[in-house]
């Protein structure tokens, strides 16, 4: 079979509207043709993110009926920590609401300014939240993460030669704790290898120097290594999750992905002083340490969730899921980002519409096509997000790749409806010539995508 069934029957339904292409261009109008302005109620695919979209089992569900809201010690809170401990072993396990507040804890706790904090990519609250605490963010992947046409099983590896030579640069005492993101999310969801992790912690235990996880996407990572690692075929996803954590002294977690829920995160690390530091923040900002900012109820969903993640034939069809998206887009000639990632497949918008120069942001006009033609809602991951201006001479400088992102959620789409949204794009990409570029007419100071606003050009450029 080229790809695996859903391991699921479907309990209960949530109707999705069908709108036509007029009622759509007036809310892409109306919308200043962002598509975060577009109500979810009127996108027949939703492709925007991956992040608290998950669809709940019925054992979570059951789950949350047995929620415990005492304010302090609830049931459910020992359920999730018992479920953590198992997971990832490490001693303390801190629950917070999503995952920019587990990061926003430790760095606030352990990182001080003119510090530096090395991971293979930074996602961007990750990022935010080092740069809020005056210290930099540098990221260290293998140089082939850049290269979109470059396939290499492992294209999330750190490069540990430049993490030696950074180190030896910046010195041991500024770099309070190095990263490793597991999969890669800014780099395509790109898995690590267990090799480079084991090579990364050989390295930092010479400088004496902590490994947290950001742990987003561990059982995707850790089922691409059971697929494409040599000798772990054989191994359950569960135990190579074991020997991956034991080669870090803690990790962050937003639950909102591999944790099965619609909210929720944590943090779990062995350092008491860091803990107990952490702990107080937390009480502070988020709540009593056995809730965190969360309800009994949804501490047990995602205790609930972890178990369910590991679930190879959940995996199986999770990751083939992404994967037959990407090759049936391949297969209509589309261009895509290779290989093909853990939870998303990224269409290389340049090579889509060579015609639309990057200042007419290609794609934000595809994502805008690909909502008007079909219904179907993606990210634009290119000028709009990253596009910096000069604050000096106002001109743009521009990012290397141009993509629209469709991050698949999980356990949500049918392989039907994942089939229409392939179909749909290579027959958007055989009439590729019909869509023009944009000029944006509003933009905020910061975090621009998200509110930006646009024209479209008033003619379509031709060759
Ligand atoms: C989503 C994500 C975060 C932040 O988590 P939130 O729950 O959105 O706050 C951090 N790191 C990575 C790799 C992520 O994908």
């Amino acid at each position: 079979m080229k790809f695996p069934s859903e391991p699921f029957k479907i309990k209960v339904v949530e109707p999705i509207k069908r709108t036509s292409r007029e009622e759509r261009d007036r809310l892409l109008r109306e919308a200043g043709y962002n598509l975060f302005h577009v109500p979810a109620g009127s996108v027949y695919v939703d492709l925007l993110t991956d992040s608290g979209t998950s669809a709940m089992s019925d054992h979570q569900w059951a789950g949350m009926m047995l929620g415990d809201e005492s304010y302090a010690g609830s049931k459910n809170y020992y359920h999730f920590e018992s479920v953590v401990r198992s997971i990832f072993g490490y001693r303390h396990v801190i629950p917070t609401h999503q995952g920019r507040m587990a990061e926003h804890l430790l760095f606030s706790t352990v990182v001080k300014p003119g510090m530096y904090v090395l991971n293979n990519i930074h996602f961007d609250t990750t990022r935010a939240n080092v740069e809020h605490q005056g210290a930099e963010a540098l990221d260290l992947v293998v140089k082939e993460a850049y290269d979109p046409h470059c396939e290499l099983p492992f294209k999330g590896d750190m490069d540990v030669s430049r993490l030696e030579e950074t180190i030896n640069r910046v010195g041991r005492e500024r770099i309070p704790l190095v990263m490793v993101t597991v999969t890669n999310n800014s780099g395509g969801g790109q898995p690590v290898s267990m090799e480079n992790i084991r090579r990364t912690r050989a390295l930092l235990n010479r400088y004496g120097i902590p490994l947290v996880f950001d742990a987003c996407r561990f059982a995707e990572n850790c089922f691409f290594i059971k697929e494409r690692e040599a000798g772990y075929k054989d191994t359950p996803v569960r135990e190579i999750a074991r020997e991956l954590f034991s080669y870090g002294d803690g990790c962050i977690m937003s639950a909102k992905k591999d944790g099965l829920v619609n909210i929720g995160g944590f943090l779990s690390l062995n350092d008491d002083r860091w803990a107990e530091g952490i702990t107080n923040m937390l009480i502070l900002v988020e709540g009593f340490p056995t809730y965190g900012g969360l309800a009994g109820r949804d501490l047990e969903a995602m205790a609930r969730g972890l178990e369910e993640v590991l679930d190879e034939e959940y995996l199986r069809f999770r990751i083939g899921q992404v994967r037959y998206l990407g090759e049936m887009l391949e297969g209509g000639g589309v261009p895509i980002l290779k290989p093909i990632g853990g939870h998303a497949v990224y269409l290389n918008a340049r090579e889509f519409l060579p015609l639309i120069p990057q200042g007419q942001f290609p794609a934000q006009a595809l994502a805008v096509a690909l909502y008007r033609e079909y219904g179907i809602r993606g990210v634009e991951i290119g000028t709009v997000m990253f596009g910096k201006r000069d604050p000096v001479t106002g001109e743009t400088h521009y990012p290397e790749l141009e993509l629209v992102r469709l991050a698949i959620p999980r356990r949500v789409y049918t392989n039907m409806q994942i089939t229409y949204v392939a179909e749909s794009i290579a027959d958007l990409f055989t009439h590729r010539d019909s869509i023009g570029g944009l000029v944006m007419t509003y933009e905020a100071p910061l975090l621009r995508h998200f509110t930006a606003r646009f024209e479209e050009c008033a003619s379509i450029v031709t060759k």
